[in-house]
């Protein structure tokens, strides 16, 4: 099979029309929701350590706010393009509308290797982020957070620079905050667990006991390893999990026939999620090739890294023992795949209704910041684990009562929402 690549966006744009013709939406409707609002293309010029300036490229982009600010994170990554933080700004609306929480849809991305910044380095391109965006973001406007390579320290930068530059507090400006700076507790785990809440209802729906289940994981990085820990303590296997190795420039699979130690990997794992090869034997591990993570004899799969890796020639791995496919990643899955896992008839978790327990988390640490009160960690994972469930329940109690497909079903719900507030609003 000939091996194509995958336009993110093109990818979006054709889940939103296949829906958009099921729920009949008028034209405008359509064009309004099809394409981000607002675009911010700019430039960021920071000090390096060695004296010399490097321009680094930044993007902002809202997609949609018409339920609320625009949200979502802010992605540092070499390969990163506008049209992979369009797509990613539009699937944040759906997945704030699914999990019914007051707020639009954004993203954002600088290209730039973090694993060559210094940290003084990174905190420099992060002001210099706020810089360029300060009068187009905030509290009541758009609200980013962290994603794929940025945490808490990068965001509390950001809220420094936002602050300095305003002259106030706004800790609603940002979230994904350190606990004890205006973070919540929980928001670390917030993603990963809510991927296993979801998973765990769905084991409930078919019959499936989760402690005789076994997964593999694409990915050790914040979303799959909470993931894992979760799924390990409610009794799962974790079989296998994968990892980028920034040395060699290419991903390895770790895998354990009888079950990986999940805080002994964590242990060994760099703060970029590269797992230590040497250690990993150590403890155990075959060390096999990236893609090998599909290709294991397991009840579920986790796909808990970048876009496009489930396409139709990666499928053509997947055991026939595979009965879950759970999106902790944004947009894992191609179109084309999509129709071959109807085909098999696995059961899917889509992305954005089975990784909106970050935002969703990200939604609790902006109330907490407004009542300058905050929650135990059991109060909100207890709120957390509520909102996953009842969005899961209702995604497939449609998905049932009409023959949808997962995704289709999501969308239907996100969609639908986000009409309805378009519609009120009066835009079309
Ligand atoms: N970056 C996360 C996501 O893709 C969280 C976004 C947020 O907390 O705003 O859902």
């Amino acid at each position: 099979m000939e091996k194509k690549s995958y336009n993110p966006y093109e990818t979006a744009q054709l889940q939103f029309d296949n829906v958009a013709d099921k729920l009949d939406l008028n034209q405008a409707t359509r064009q309004l929701l099809r394409q981000p609002s607002r675009e911010y293309h700019f430039t960021i010029p920071v000090k390096m350590d060695d004296g010399s300036t490097e321009v680094f490229n930044g993007y902002r982009i809202q997609h949609n706010d018409a339920r609320g600010p625009a949200k979502g994170g802010i992605r540092f990554h070499p390969q990163e393009t506008v049209d992979t933080i369009k797509a990613l700004s539009m699937w944040m609306t759906w997945k704030c509308a699914v999990v019914d929480i007051p707020l639009g849809g954004g993203k954002g991305g600088v290209i730039c290797d973090p694993h060559k910044l210094s940290l003084s380095e990174q905190e420099r391109l992060c002001r210099g982020y706020v810089r360029q965006l300060s009068r187009n973001m905030g509290p009541i406007s758009d609200v980013p957070a962290p994603d794929v390579m940025t945490n808490g320290q990068h965001m509390l930068w950001m809220m420094d620079e936002y602050e300095t530059i305003l002259g106030g507090h706004y800790p609603g400006a940002i979230t994904g905050k350190p606990v004890g700076m205006g973070g919540s507790l929980g928001r670390t785990e917030a993603t990963g667990y809510g991927v296993i809440f979801t998973l765990r209802e769905t084991l409930k729906n078919l019959n499936i006991d989760i402690t005789t289940s076994t997964a593999s994981i694409q990915g050790f990085g914040n979303v799959a390893e909470y993931a894992a820990r979760l799924y390990s303590r409610l009794g799962g296997k974790v079989v296998a999990v994968s990892s980028w190795d920034n040395k060699d420039k290419k991903s390895y699979t770790f895998r354990k026939l009888d079950g990986l130690d999940i805080q002994k990997m964590v242990d060994i794992k760099d703060s970029f999620g590269t797992i230590d090869k040497e250690k990993a034997k150590e403890l155990g591990c075959e060390v096999l090739p990236g893609e090998e993570w599909i290709a294991q004899e397991v009840d579920i799969l986790l796909p808990c890294a970048l876009e496009n890796q489930i396409t139709p020639i990666t499928f053509a791995k997947i055991s026939d023992r595979v009965k879950v496919i759970c999106e902790g990643a944004n947009g894992p899955t191609t179109p084309d795949a999509d129709e071959l896992i109807k085909a098999r008839n696995i059961y899917l978790i889509p992305d954005f209704l089975c990784n909106a327990g970050g935002v969703t988390c990200s939604y609790f640490e902006q109330i907490q910041c407004n009542m300058n009160y905050f929650w135990s960690k059991e109060e909100v994972m207890e709120k957390l684990d509520f909102k996953m469930t009842s969005a899961y329940h209702a995604v497939h109690n449609l998905a049932i009562e009409k023959g949808l497909y997962m995704r289709e079903a999501a969308y239907v719900i996100a969609i639908n929402r986000v009409v309805d507030a378009v519609k009120l609003r009066g835009w079309v």
